[in-house]
């Protein structure tokens, strides 16, 4: 992962965009990006094309990378925080085979 982000860091030093990455332009272009990878499947959720999907998906990441980084967090780290958190509030017992929010467990 650290090569990743360093490559990435490097794509943006390279071109001077680090100034146009503010959280605010992040969050923007992660939702813009989840918009693309959603077109992907609009009409037709059955017959996709995976090379786009994934090429979508790949955008998404590449932003979330790049939002942890400007935010000066570890990926690792607040994903396992943000898993230890679901965990409880989906106990195995009561969100097994059932898709309710956990408010109507
Ligand atoms: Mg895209």
């Amino acid at each position: 992962m650290k090569e990743t982000i360093n490559r990435i860091r490097k794509f943006n030093d390279d071109r001077d965009w680090n100034k146009f990455h503010s959280p605010a332009n992040l969050s923007k272009a992660i939702s813009i990006e989840a918009g693309e990878l959603l077109e992907e499947f609009l009409w037709d959720s059955e017959n996709y094309n995976k090379e786009n999907v994934l090429e979508e998906l790949a955008d998404v990441m590449l932003y979330c990378i790049q939002m942890a980084d400007v935010l000066d967090v570890d990926i690792e780290e607040i994903i396992n925080k943000k898993m230890d958190k679901n965990e409880k509030k989906y106990p195995v017992e009561k969100a097994k085979g059932n898709s309710k929010k956990y408010t109507q467990l």
